[in-house]
């Protein structure tokens, strides 16, 4: 039957009326899918209006038609991800289609008579970011629906959203797949390493709207003002709060948080959305969905990031209006799970006890990431599906070393990590003693062990740890947090405070180290095919001059009367190292002019490009040191992205490729005087350190929390036995077949610590 429209097409305004009629007439579901889909097919002037549930086993299942043939209801059966309708709900977005029938992802299903029908559009019932089910309208002729019409289906799908929650346990016949109460696993990539356990919190996963409809717009415009008005105060007092004790680069992130806060446009549209008869609850979730399919389309990533902005500050909003899951306790530890986080949000969660993050999305160099890593807040990430299995304040285990997270963790997982928590927190208190402790071999020879720092909040973990200085600052991290380039006098305030938290310990500032996969937003990153080979780093620096040289300026302005060290990353040619340092020498002496110069400045390079090794007799001339960016040497050494997890494992650092490298470098490098040390993650870890160490390389520089236990691998160790027994294993090795198992063992016979 098709649906015979005699009047004009839908207004939100008439079809939210007629719809709360509906609900009020009917109560059981089944009657009231039906009216619905008659209703919605009159309101679109559409031939089809059909509602797809969804089933356990993920599998969408046709409940309710008007206009397909009735027999197909309970027949037709899509898989998600399969057909327009399974795509819809896989992408969690709507499909417009004009000529579905051709749309490569359009599945036939004979027993619904959908020939006829060209066009289509899909809308996920989203509670949430959770797919309950999806609704479509079609049409014989092919038309692109308008986009007030798919904000009104959309609207459509949270009322039916709320139907189909509400009548979960009263009708076993749409019973839909929720979280269940079996553990679930995923596999994840480890950004920032540590296990925790501890109840978990959904970010951005609010509690549903209670009531979609409104009885009364004016009195949900006073409530939505009022509750607009408390986030905004609630903004202005992180401000004062824990961003304030963070540190200066999270404090202006918050700032233009703050501008984002007050902004009309999106605060607007909810209102607009409310004056049309939703609730302020869930005319911010429309918003919302808006928003996200606008994010889907945006590569900029400045504009991503404001949309990500508005996207947590809309969450907020929804706290405010009372729909806020349940929060653990101030204090508690709590694993929060999310598709993304802003970094405001983070250091919020953080002052309220986050002791362990998963993230959906995330990458090494999201903002989140560098606040994760500057909190010491284990971080997993990649882990797809993990929001929608997650119920808040149920336990979790999140173990971000292997790469995993349980949610719902059976007695047995739940045992053995508590035991191997038990083992670590008795190493720390071990390592604790550390601090004091020179990293100096059982055969006397004194080695050096630094960190790798990039925002202010690392500085007192140079203290705590004990370590003989700075090996690497890699400056673009605050740049990164900020959002942008920063003030002239921000920059050099930031080094200065370096620094003076340094006191007389050596820190080596790393001139900006942009492209690839960190991405100022702002910045103009054309897109590349290959950005880890592409425009990055110091040839971004060397193609604009005036920026490197404002970077410089600031580090001499900084180290005025002191030692400066300076070091340009993925340095490709010499001369691209003599033309850094001509840059260098320039702004020196401007500085001298103006009386503020360092008492001395050393300019080195980093060693990530292979290129470098076949010109090291030039290099080491004009360099005054040298360090191994082991992340990036990696990489191109074996031509795997470092940031891929599917070539995690493949190629291993303890194999010859890497240790003949080093060594050649090591040795060259020795010969000339020049120092060399190694400052990328590899010798965060210990038996990694082992090897860096065996073949010569005496300084390493490694995240805070690896210090302790690369000491306490360097306090057991026999350096000079080591050393011959690593030069017999690389002798004997063939190809490049890892040694990992060979010096473990050697190490685990050895007494050396490396667990
Ligand atoms: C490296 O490549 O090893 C390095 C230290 O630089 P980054 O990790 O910042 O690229
Ligand atoms: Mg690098």
């Amino acid at each position: 039957m098709s649906a015979t429209p005699k009047e004009a097409p839908t207004t939100p305004r008439r079809l939210l009326a007629r719809l709360r009629r509906l609900m009020a007439r009917a109560t059981d579901l089944a009657p009231r899918l039906d009216g619905l889909v008659r209703l919605v097919a009159a309101e679109f002037v559409a031939e089809v209006c059909s509602v797809y549930v969804m089933r356990p086993g993920e599998i969408l299942e046709l409940v309710a038609t008007e206009g397909l043939r009735p027999e197909a209801v309970h027949r037709t059966r899509l898989r998600v991800g399969e057909g327009i309708v399974g795509t819809a709900a896989a992408e969690a977005r709507p499909l417009n289609l004009p000529d579905a029938q051709n749309h490569p992802a359009f599945a036939y299903r004979p027993e619904t008579g959908e020939e006829p029908f060209a066009s289509m559009l899909a809308v996920p019932v989203l509670r949430g970011a959770e797919v309950l089910g999806v609704i479509a309208v079609q049409n014989r002729a092919p038309r692109r629906y308008a986009e007030d019409e798919v904000e009104a289906l959309e609207t459509v799908g949270m009322l039916l959203a709320e139907m189909l929650h509400g009548a979960r346990s009263a009708s076993a016949e749409v019973a839909l797949s929720l979280p269940g109460s079996m553990a679930r696993h995923f596999e994840g990539v480890g950004l920032t390493p540590g296990i925790v356990m501890g109840p978990v919190l959904r970010h951005g996963r609010r509690a549903a709207p209670r009531a979609v409809l409104a009885e009364d717009p004016e009195a949900e415009l006073r409530r939505l003002t009022a509750a607009t008005e408390a986030m905004q105060r609630a903004v202005d007092a992180l401000l004062e709060g824990p961003a304030r004790a963070a540190g200066q680069e999270p404090r202006e992130v918050l700032e233009a948080y703050r501008l984002i806060a007050a902004d009309q446009g999106w605060l607007g549209r909810i209102a607009a959305v409310v004056r049309d008869g939703l609730t302020a609850e869930a005319a911010v979730e429309r918003v919302l969905a808006e928003l996200r399919a606008r994010m889907r389309q945006v590569a900029d990533p400045y504009l991503r990031e404001r949309l990500a902005d508005i996207e947590d500050l809309a969450g907020r909003l929804i706290d405010h209006l009372g729909g806020t899951a349940p929060e653990p306790a101030q204090g508690e530890g709590f694993i929060l799970i999310a598709r993304r986080v802003g970094p405001a949000e983070l250091l919020d969660y953080h002052a309220r006890g986050l002791a362990g993050l998963v993230l959906e999305e995330g990458s090494p160099t999201a903002h989140a990431t560098i606040i994760a890593r500057a909190l010491a807040v284990p971080l997993l990430a990649g882990c797809r599906g993990a929001t929608d299995s997650a119920v808040p304040g149920e336990h979790a285990v999140l173990d971000a070393d292997e790469g995993r997270l349980v949610l719902r963790p059976d007695a047995e997982i739940v045992a053995g990590y508590t035991a191997a928590l038990a083992a670590r927190a008795a190493r720390r208190a071990t390592e604790a003693g550390y601090r004091d402790v020179e990293p100096r071999t059982r055969d006397g020879v004194r080695l050096t062990v630094m960190i790798n720092a990039g925002l202010l909040m690392d500085l007192p973990q140079l203290a705590e740890t004990g370590a003989d200085g700075i090996g690497l600052f890699r400056t673009e991290i605050a740049w990164l947090a900020r959002g942008g380039l920063p003030e002239l006098e921000t920059e050099e305030a930031l080094y200065r405070d370096v620094l003076a938290a340094a006191g007389d310990k050596p820190v080596i500032f790393r001139t900006i180290d942009l492209g690839g996969d960190k991405l100022l937003p702002g910045f103009s990153h054309a897109e590349e095919e290959n950005p880890a080979l592409g425009w990055r780093s110091l040839r971004i620096g060397l193609d604009r001059p005036a920026m490197l040289r404002r970077q410089l300026r600031a580090m001499l302005a900084a180290a005025a009367g002191r030692r400066l060290l300076v070091m340009f990353p993925m340095v490709t040619t010499v001369e691209e190292l003599r033309a850094a340092k001509s840059l260098l020498e320039a702004e020196r002496r401007a500085a001298e002019r103006r009386g503020a110069a360092p008492a001395e400045v050393r300019a080195g390079a980093m060693l990530e490009v292979p290129a470098l090794v076949w010109q090291l007799p030039a290099l080491l001339e004009e360099a005054a040191f040298l360090s191994i960016g082991s992340n990036d040497l990696t990489q191109f050494l074996f031509a795997a992205d470092r940031g891929n997890p599917r070539l995690a494992g493949r190629y291993d650092f303890l194999s010859a490729p890497v240790l003949d490298l080093l060594e050649q470098v090591g040795a060259a490098a020795a010969a000339a005087g020049v120092p060399v040390g190694l400052c990328g993650e590899a010798a965060a870890r210990p038996l990694e350190a082992l090897a860096v160490f065996g073949v010569g390389i005496d300084q390493v520089s490694v995240p805070a929390a690896a210090v302790p236990a690369v000491k306490a691998m360097v306090r057991s160790l026999d350096l000079a036995a080591f050393r011959t027994f690593l030069a017999n294993l690389r002798r004997s090795a063939r190809g490049g077949a890892s040694l990992r198992a060979d010096i473990a063992a050697y190490a685990r016979d050895h007494g050396i610590a490396t667990e």
